[in-house]
């Protein structure tokens, strides 16, 4: 039986009907554009994850965009962050008219390390995003001293990291703003696009509610320029529902990182990171270390065993970077876990006959003698 990286369907059979129900709610009321779903779905989101607010977005992207705008990031100013995320990241402080400068990772927990992040803080420095990829949040304490120290502003890229903690603490609600994607695909996913901005602080929880709606502050007066970027109500009501499930979800994926882990564990050439002791892991993706990596890929996908990396070129060797000028050998640890990592199957619905399988098919393939390059075939 193939096993599929993310089984969206298993997932949906649950709720399904609940979730229909839903949006006929808002098809009834025809409260499309924001609207009533899209503020009940913020105040639950909000205490999820132990904020005082919560402002739906259209998608990710723009949660970090109007996130950076409403701390008036701009032209000139530059803001760090880690170069092995997804691009969208780099592509809001690029929106702004900022310029992005990359600081390198812990390799343990692929997430920006507050140890080098002094040495990139210049006069123009505005502000810092820390990325929790793959589920894990990245190491608050140390990135919020800094940000202090320096004057500097702390956005969260919670976008992977939906219910994770750090210290007791939600993603999210540690840094000044916490930006969110309810892309499918996440572990709090939509029916289409979605994101939001969750912050402790009322003055930029009302920028950002002004930011994604023209910069109206009542209707058709304009203070500032915003932008279109709403959350969609069919959305929010879709979200409200599986909103509830999420603790669960959650749960479920750590408990299949729990097996995975005693799998792999005497599995030679395969790493699986030790989990860091500041937190817990939500396991967006379940991120294994292999050498040969993409011949480990290639062999996973002719047993049917759907696999993937995340992300297999960092955002400063992307063509949509070289005007930064970073070549190779700038960030060697980012650098090398693009050559390395490899995300196995993960979803709540995982069983563990579904988790042995990979575990013994990965474990023959990367044993299984290189052939098929010896014969140059
Ligand atoms: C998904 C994601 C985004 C972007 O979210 P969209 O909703 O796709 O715009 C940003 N950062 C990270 C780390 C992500 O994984």
């Amino acid at each position: 039986m193939p096993i599929p990286f993310l089984d969206l369907k298993a997932q949906h059979a649950s709720h399904r009907a609940e979730i229909l129900a839903s949006i006929g709610d808002v098809v009834d009321r025809c409260a499309f554009a924001g609207g009533p779903y899209v503020e009940k779905f913020e105040q639950e989101f909000a205490a999820f994850c132990r904020t005082g607010h919560a402002i739906g977005v259209a998608n990710g992207t723009d949660a970090l965009w109007f996130a950076l705008l409403a701390l008036g990031v701009g032209r000139g100013d530059e803001v760090i962050t880690a170069p092995n995320s997804f691009i969208a990241t780099a592509e809001a402080i690029s929106f702004c008219g900022a310029t992005p400068v990359f600081v390198d990772i812990d390799e343990h927990t692929y997430t920006l390390d507050p140890a080098r992040l002094e040495g990139a803080i210049t006069r123009r420095t505005k502000a810092i995003i820390p990325v929790h990829l793959y589920g894990q949040m990245a190491d608050m304490d140390p990135i919020m001293a800094v940000a202090a120290r320096h004057g500097l502003w702390v956005i969260e890229d919670a976008c992977q990291a939906h219910g994770a903690e750090y210290r007791g603490r939600r993603a999210g609600s540690i840094g000044h703003l916490g930006c969110f994607s309810f892309y499918p695909g996440k572990n709090l996913g939509a029916w289409g696009e979605a994101g939001a901005v969750v912050t402790q602080d009322l003055h930029l929880a009302e920028k950002v509610r002004i930011l994604r709606d023209h910069g109206q502050e009542t209707k058709y007066h304009h203070s500032v320029i915003g932008w279109n970027g709403r959350m969609d109500g069919i959305q929010a009501a879709v979200l409200q529902v599986k909103l509830r499930d999420l603790d669960r979800g959650n749960a479920a994926r750590r408990e299949n990182a729990l097996i995975y882990r005693g799998l792999l564990a005497d599995v030679a050439g395969v790493r699986l990171e030790p989990p860091a002791d500041h937190g817990t892991s939500v396991y967006h993706l379940l991120v294994v270390r292999v050498a040969g990596r993409d011949r480990v890929l290639e062999g996973m996908g002719r047993r049917e065993i759907a696999c993937g990396v995340h992300y297999p070129t960092p955002i400063h060797l992307q063509p949509a970077y070289a005007h930064l000028g970073l070549g190779p050998g700038s960030f060697p640890i980012a650098e090398r876990s693009a050559r390395e990592v490899l995300s196995l199957p993960m979803f709540p619905e995982l069983t563990a006959g579904q988790i042995a399988l990979v575990a013994k098919e990965l474990a023959a393939v990367v044993a299984a003698p290189r052939l098929v390059e010896a014969l140059g075939v």
